[in-house]
């Protein structure tokens, strides 16, 4: 995942993906907000025994999504309520955010053609530009023609109906593969008339959908253990939400009861005692008949060292400030990757060595700036299979091996004196070329007497 967080444009992608909802009323037809809300209006769709079901993810679709036409979209739908000059200007602002999509990984700058940031705030509402687009062209088609009786998406996964009286498994493969050159769809077809999508198991019965809760057979069943030195309500919060859906979901008496069995299980698995469980499962079911208590609308995060720390959130309990708990010690800012240190040494202009890996033959260069970006342009001229300096020549032609920085990199001086740089590469460069260790693709330039004579020095004092 890339951090678009200190990008130029994320300011200006802010206002503008606001801007953006409020011109553009996306319709979000062909939508399902949550697995909740679609659970529970799956078992009211008619359904016969030629109905199928299908699911299609969409493959890499941020770094998928069409830049130029998804402005000519937008472009044509602002068009509608707005002038063309406000239209302008919201595209021109578009346009330049939608290009600031570079990222960096292991020291190397990349600018793809196509796709959104990820982690732009502007990225999802860009997705759903692009989709929506399609959505009311490709598929509203396939709706109106009975082709496919139900459709929906959440995100990038897409669950449909589709009639087989209209068509077949293969024609429906053909249309989907036809959508949109960008968008590749990965199909699952349902097997023995079921079908997972999200976290809903579906089973085709003869008029109507059963569901029940689908767990991924690599789920692991552990949640915070109860042992640990955590807030009860961390603790306890993914208990909360297995009961509340099980709740919600619109399952039979006897998926219900397996459910529970399984939440019980989970809970036995990581140090529950049973009776916390069983009451926070009667809390619910008494909210959930009651109305949702009020909310204040102020919170305050305390960091949790000990439950002595109770003692103090406590007193805020008449206040109208809600209190919210962060621990310090989960895995995430244990293992955080931390910024590469950038060592003092590659710090400054010098002169540097570079070593081939597979046959030890020297490259004597210079840089004005410090040692990784020298590094990183002889990196990009081979990955480019551009031959622009002597080592990528090298590198390239024999098809030897070049390695990380510190593999072979060598600084031999810093030269802090610009115009001091040449003459000193110069002299530097002789060594290994009288040592017949300098790569073949270096010239060591002209015999230089002064040069010789510091060289000759040099060897006289060591
Ligand atoms: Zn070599």
């Amino acid at each position: 995942m890339i951090n678009n967080k200190n990008a130029p444009t994320y300011k200006i992608a802010k206002k503008l993906n606001n801007i953006l909802k409020q011109q553009l009323q996306l319709e979000n037809e062909y939508n399902t907000q949550n697995s909740e809300s679609l659970a529970c209006s799956l078992p009211t769709i008619k359904v016969n025994e030629n109905h199928k079901m299908a699911t299609f993810d969409i493959k890499d679709l941020y770094v998928n999504i069409p830049m130029e036409e998804t402005l000519k979209i937008t472009e044509q739908q602002l068009m509608k309520n707005n002038d063309k000059q406000k239209t302008k200007q919201i595209i021109a602002i578009l346009h330049t955010i939608l290009w600031q999509n570079y990222f960096e990984y292991q020291d190397t700058i990349y600018h793809p053609s196509k796709g959104v940031a990820m982690g732009s705030p502007i990225s999802g509402t860009v997705a759903k530009i692009f989709l929506q687009h399609i959505e009311n062209r490709q598929i509203k088609q396939l709706l109106d023609a009975k082709v496919i009786t139900f459709y929906t998406r959440y995100v990038d996964d897409i669950l449909i109906i589709y009639d087989t009286n209209k068509t077949t498994t293969d024609k429906m493969k053909t249309h989907i593969d036809h959508i949109h050159q960008n968008i590749k769809l990965m199909p699952t077809f349902e097997n023995n008339t079921q079908i997972n999508f999200l976290d809903i198991l579906i089973t085709r019965k003869k008029n109507e959908l059963n569901i029940n809760i689908y767990r991924k057979p690599t789920t692991t069943y552990i949640t915070i253990n109860y042992r640990l030195n955590h807030p009860m309500e961390q603790k306890i919060a993914a208990y909360r939400y297995y009961i509340n859906r099980m709740i919600t979901f619109p399952m039979n008496i006897e998926n219900k009861r397996k459910e529970w069995n399984i939440i019980r299980r989970i809970a036995h698995n990581n140090n529950f005692p049973i009776n916390i469980i069983k009451e926070l499962k009667n809390c619910i079911e008494q909210n959930k008949t009651h109305q949702k208590r009020k909310y204040n609308k102020k919170w305050a995060t305390f960091t949790y060292y000990t439950p002595k720390i109770r003692k103090v959130t406590n007193l805020f309990e008449q206040t109208g400030i809600r209190i919210a708990f962060k621990s310090n010690n989960n895995i995430q800012q244990i293992i955080r990757h931390k910024e590469n240190i950038r060592t003092e040494q590659y710090n400054r202009s010098s002169i540097y060595a570079l070593t081939c890996k597979t046959c030890k033959q020297k490259y004597t260069g210079q840089t004005s700036r410090d040692l990784r970006q020298g590094y990183q342009e002889h990196m990009r001229y081979i990955r480019g299979n551009n031959p622009q300096s002597a080592f990528a020549q090298h590198i390239l032609n024999h098809r030897h091996e070049y390695g990380k920085i510190e593999e072979i990199m060598t600084l031999l001086e810093h030269i802090n004196h610009t115009p001091s740089l040449t003459p000193y590469e110069q002299y530097f460069i002789q060594t290994p070329h009288q040592q017949n260790k300098l790569i073949a693709e270096q010239s060591p330039g002209e015999y230089n007497p002064l040069i010789q004579l510091a060289i000759d020095t040099t060897h006289k004092l060591q």
